[in-house]
């Protein structure tokens, strides 16, 4: 599994269409101060289900969502798609490239895709699990997150270990169960 292309349109500092397209290996971002390289970062945690405005370091929801400069227009609607290659079919769907959009509108209602069907949050959580990729794995790392894994309780830390070994969809799956 690897990310093949990320299209973002309207999310933060992104008001035009952006598409960037991934090849196997490494891929570095590199440009000055403020020119959109953590936001980047913020549109993949996001299309990925990322809830918590303080890690998409965003006041509100909607604060996401391009909001204007001195010459241009803040935007109604902010869209990111995420492709990602399933040929090896780490993913649980027969597809060999997959694709999932997160759209918000300003009223700070989310709509979530899977190969553009209309899903739920739910859903586009568990495709990830126990991949290692998805809100709170172990996927990204950013500044900080180290120290953060290093000095968390144990309770805490344990859910990547328990992310790796594949155990969270069970988990997900028993406290479905009780709740019903
Ligand atoms: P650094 O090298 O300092 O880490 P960076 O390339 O990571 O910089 P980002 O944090 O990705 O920069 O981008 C910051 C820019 O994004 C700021 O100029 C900020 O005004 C802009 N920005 C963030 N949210 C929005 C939004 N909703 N609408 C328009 N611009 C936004
Ligand atoms: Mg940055």
């Amino acid at each position: 599994m690897f990310l093949k292309s990320l299209e973002i349109y309207g999310f933060k500092s992104f008001a035009d269409k952006a598409n960037l397209e991934f090849s196997d290996g490494i891929t570095s971002l590199l440009g000055p101060n403020g020119c959109g390289k953590s936001n980047i970062v913020d549109a993949i945690k996001w299309v990925l289900g990322e809830q918590s405005t303080k890690t998409l370091r965003a006041g509100k929801m909607e604060d996401v969502i391009f909001n204007g400069t001195d010459t241009r227009k803040p935007l109604q609607v902010a869209e990111v798609s995420l492709t990602i290659s399933n040929e090896a079919g780490a993913l649980p769907l027969p597809d060999a490239e997959i694709e999932i959009k997160r759209r918000i509108f300003r009223s700070g209602e989310s709509e979530y895709y899977i190969n553009r069907n209309r899903v739920l949050l739910k859903n586009i959580r568990e495709l990830f699990f126990d991949t290692g990729v998805g809100k709170s794995a172990y996927s990204i790392l950013e500044q900080g997150k180290i120290d953060q894994i290093l000095s968390s309780r144990p309770e805490d830390r344990r859910y990547i270990f328990e992310e790796a070994a594949g155990i969270s969809r069970f988990k997900q799956q028993s406290i479905d169960a009780e709740r019903k």
